[in-house]
């Protein structure tokens, strides 16, 4: 048997109610494809909203004994996870590849930063505290503790099937919350797989239940209003996202948003351009540009554009566009027909409008849904692609005169994940840094994700914080106690 059907057969592919795998009810399933091949890898259970219905349940018989399990007990589960993880990376990897195309390279480095947040959460499991104060009248004190949410949803979505899982199934076990997860329909292998780790690293029935669907707004769209629900995380699109928050109002949950961007990436004539043109290949080209925090649009100082442009195209130019389990792939297939659509559209419409292709430019003719490497230089500021998050391998390059032209131009927008900027002149790299509207941004860097950081966004990119001290925040309530002891 090969190595791809044995981890594909591996999976378990029911729903995770109480511990147990179980069918949907009615017994439907739907396909799971492989974008490199554009055929199908397996059929997975198709939860219904009965299916959700129970998971709830599950998750709200165990909340007072999950709430009540000593952190450490919760913190040893998580780091268990993070060690089983980190043993079956090659498994894991694979897996992942096959179900949303990215390389191999990019699938190991997913479940590593993926199993890092289980280890940094095992950690902060143990470091809850409170506050104990005099009132500043005197007479009585001020007792502040931290307490779980209770019962969470917990949505994600399919560009990084295991990350956005551990981001907040590590801080919601960590905090002692129970939680129904729902992955996204067209990456649910690697959630699977990841739910069966977590059973054997000693997480309890009930703590974690997992609805795979085809019908996502259906099946966990009464659980919104279900009153015994107090928390929505959700990781994806901007318009979804606001469709839920108008969800969660109605039942006054606790929300987080991780949603959409559109990523300036500004380099200033000062730049080290060695330093921004690496930093410009990890921004764009991370899990073949299918990333919310992919540099979307290259503002780039007038008198090194043309350079940088030539450089940027020459690298992107260079890389090998394959089956992402091929040997030496470095940009794998898009994750459907849709996306790569969507990806062409956006480029004709900057061609069209007068942008120079520089290298690239089209989609790959054969199986699977590849898109070439591409960079448009000279692209008017009216192109689509500047406004539009292209979730694909595409740079589009304009130039800036002033540093304010270029802050205006990246603040230009209604989303504020993440800005990238290039400059060796610290005064303005730290005024540019708090200008930018963004929750995040890195500083002569094309990658900020860490564990260890505050990941997420301000404007339309969401809010709410996954990772670092924040990110256990958001599954904890705090309790305040008034206490007379006179
Ligand atoms: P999406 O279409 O919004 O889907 C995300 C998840 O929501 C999927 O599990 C989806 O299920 C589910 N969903 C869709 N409609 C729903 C509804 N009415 N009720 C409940 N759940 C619903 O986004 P996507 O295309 O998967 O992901 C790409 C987007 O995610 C991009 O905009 C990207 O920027 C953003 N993203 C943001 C971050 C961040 O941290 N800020 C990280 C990664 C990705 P189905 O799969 O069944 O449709």
């Amino acid at each position: 048997m090969s190595a791809q059907t044995r981890v594909v057969e591996n999976v378990p592919k029911g729903i995770y109610v109480a511990g147990e795998w179980r069918e949907a009810r009615g017994g439907g399933s739907f396909a799971v494809e492989d974008p490199g091949a554009g055929r199908a890898l397996c059929d997975v259970a198709d939860g219904q909203a009965e299916d959700a219905a129970a998971a709830l349940d599950a998750a709200v018989g165990v909340q007072p004994d999950w709430a009540a399990t000593p952190p450490r007990e919760r913190g040893e589960i998580l780091r268990r996870a993070w060690q089983l993880m980190t043993d079956r990376v090659e498994d894991l990897a694979l897996l992942m590849t096959l179900e949303m195309g990215k390389s191999l390279a990019e699938s190991r480095t997913e479940v590593l930063y993926a199993a890092e947040f289980l280890r940094w959460f095992s950690e902060e499991a143990v470091r809850i505290e409170g506050r104990y104060a005099a009132n500043p009248s005197g007479g009585s004190r001020l007792l502040t503790m931290k307490q779980p949410v209770g019962p969470c949803l917990l949505i994600t979505p399919w560009n990084f099937p295991l990350a956005m899982g551990t981001r907040k199934i590590g801080p919601a076990v960590a905090a002692g919350c129970t939680m129904v997860v729902k992955p996204a329909q067209l990456t649910p292998l690697s959630m699977l797989a990841l739910t069966g780790l977590l059973a054997e690293a000693g997480l309890p029935p009930g703590v974690l239940n997992v609805v795979p669907s085809s019908s996502a707004g259906k099946t966990v769209g009464p659980l919104m209003s279900d009153p015994r629900l107090r928390k929505v995380s959700f990781t994806g699109s901007t318009p979804v996202g606001k469709g839920l928050m108008e969800q969660a109002a109605e039942n006054l949950l606790r929300v987080s948003m991780e949603l959409g961007g559109n990523a300036p990436f500004l380099v200033f004539d000062d730049a080290d351009l060695d330093e921004a043109v690496d930093g410009a290949v990890i921004a764009k080209m991370r899990n073949n540009g299918e990333s919310c925090v992919a540099a979307n649009r290259f503002h780039i100082a007038g008198a090194v554009a043309e350079e940088f442009a030539a450089r940027l195209a020459e690298r992107l130019g260079a890389m090998k566009v394959g089956h992402g389990a091929a040997e030496g792939t470095q940009v794998g297939p898009l994750i459907d027909g849709d996306q790569r659509d969507k990806v062409a559209e956006l480029v004709d419409d900057a061609v069209d409008r007068g942008a120079t292709v520089l290298t690239g430019g089209s989609a790959v003719e054969g199986d699977g849904y590849f898109f070439t490497p591409t960079v448009l230089a000279d692209v008017p500021r009216s192109a689509r692609i500047l406004t539009e998050e292209v979730f694909g391998p595409v740079a589009p390059i304009t130039t800036f005169g002033s540093e304010d032209e270029a802050l205006a131009l990246a603040n230009g927008t209604e989303f504020g994940l993440v800005a990238y900027v290039y400059t060796q002149d610290l005064r303005r790299a730290l005024r540019v840094a708090e200008s930018l509207e963004t929750g995040m941004v890195g500083l002569n860097t094309g990658l900020v994700s860490n564990a260890a950081a505050p990941f997420g966004g301000v404007k339309a990119s969401g809010f709410g914080r996954e990772g670092g001290v924040e990110g256990i925040e958001e599954y904890l309530s705090t309790k305040y106690v008034a206490v007379s002891i006179g």
